[in-house]
């Protein structure tokens, strides 16, 4: 589909492209000129519309904000060389949506509401994608409960939001990790699969604890035994031990991040031998011991692939080889990188292409 449904659109008549600094981008700071909107009622999702960014009037007493029925989604599109916009897997960030709202008890989205909402917003505000190497524009999807209503239940009313942000390349120092052993993001059972609100509220704690320690973010265990490695605040987690690609085989505790599957995808093409498995701390501990464990990075929209500098197990830093432009998460990144910008092949069907 290359032309977006007529939904009613209120155009802004002040954009704010010229305040903004697309030089200086810094993650999530602008939001582009235009946001869509939709409510959930009777058991039904309205017609959404296009608005300029702003602020939504509504009651304290909406529920999500007294009992957390709200999830998110956070994907990317990439402005290529022909001018045409991409949209990087709409289909599985729209399914993974899905299972969030699904756990929290909020109604789907079907696939041709998102998949059209993306592409109208997208072309109304195409210049707000910006052009140089390496940045992108941020879409995030949100569905909270907007019923204003006091008691604890699951509310009847909801509101879908869209709005994109542009950002800037990634650029990080390699990441000083800490192995939690005492606090836990979620537990089997839990919500942890889920991209909802309260996940991250709850680790934002034991993330600035770490962060007083001299840690960048905490690389979270399972909640029983603090034994096995679970992921990193906003990535999954890779490593390459013996030659081999090893994550964490996905659990209720883990979220299915699509870079993750992305990453594993592409290295299976390639031969790559993959293990999707339970890693022990005490493994990991052995790795760097005898040099088995050569990388070490983090899977996420947001920097595609982060580099580990330092992992902390029980009080001793262990550090990681600065990563060669010949390592499995470098090669990783280009092979994405051309993938979205049309250098390579898109053989998966990753990209929806928005014309403008
Ligand atoms: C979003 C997220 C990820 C990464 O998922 P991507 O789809 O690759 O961006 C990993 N872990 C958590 C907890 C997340 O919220």
């Amino acid at each position: 589909m290359t032309t977006a449904p007529a939904f009613d659109v209120q155009k802004t008549t002040h954009s704010r492209l010229t305040e903004t600094d697309f030089k200086n981008l810094e993650f999530g700071k602008y939001i582009s000129d235009h946001m869509l909107l939709s409510d959930w009622k009777d058991g039904e999702w309205s017609e959404p519309v296009i608005v300029p960014f702003g602020e939504l009037m509504m009651t304290p007493a909406i529920l999500a904000l007294h009992y957390g029925q709200s999830i998110f989604e956070g994907m990317k599109a990439f402005k290529r060389n022909d001018g045409s916009i991409n949209i990087f897997r709409p289909q599985k960030h729209h399914d993974r949506m899905n299972k969030s709202l699904d756990r929290m008890c909020m109604p789907s989205i079907p696939y041709e509401m998102f998949i059209q909402s993306l592409h109208a917003l997208i072309e109304i505000d195409k210049d707000w994608v910006p052009t140089s190497e390496g940045s992108s524009l941020y879409i995030r999807p949100l569905v909270f409960a907007s019923e204003s209503r006091l008691g604890v239940k699951v509310a009847d009313l909801y509101k879908f939001v869209i709005l994109t942000s542009p950002v800037g390349p990634y650029y990080s120092k390699p990441f000083r990790l800490k192995v939690e052993d005492h606090f836990t993001r979620t537990a089997e059972g839990g919500p942890g699969f889920a991209k909802c609100a309260g996940n991250y509220g709850g680790a934002f704690y034991p993330t600035q604890m770490a962060r007083k320690e001299g840690f960048d973010q905490v690389l979270w265990t399972d909640h029983k035994e603090h034994k096995y490695i679970d992921e990193v605040g906003m990535m999954n987690v890779m490593f390459v031990l013996n030659g081999k690609l090893v994550t964490p085989k996905l659990s209720s505790a883990i979220l299915d991040g699509i870079t993750r599957d992305s990453i594993l995808t592409l290295a299976r093409e390639e031969g790559i031998p993959i293990e999707e498995r339970r890693i022990s701390v005490d493994e990991l501990a052995e790795g760097f011991k005898n040099k088995t464990l050569t990388e070490a990075f983090g899977a996420g929209t947001a920097a595609v692939v982060a580099s580990i500098a330092v992992i902390n197990i029980h009080g001793t830093d262990y550090t990681i080889p600065t990563p060669t432009p010949n390592s499995i998460q470098l090669r990783m990144k280009a092979k994405l990188h051309d993938i979205r910008g049309g250098e390579m092949p898109d053989t998966h069907r990753w990209n929806y292409i928005v014309k403008v």
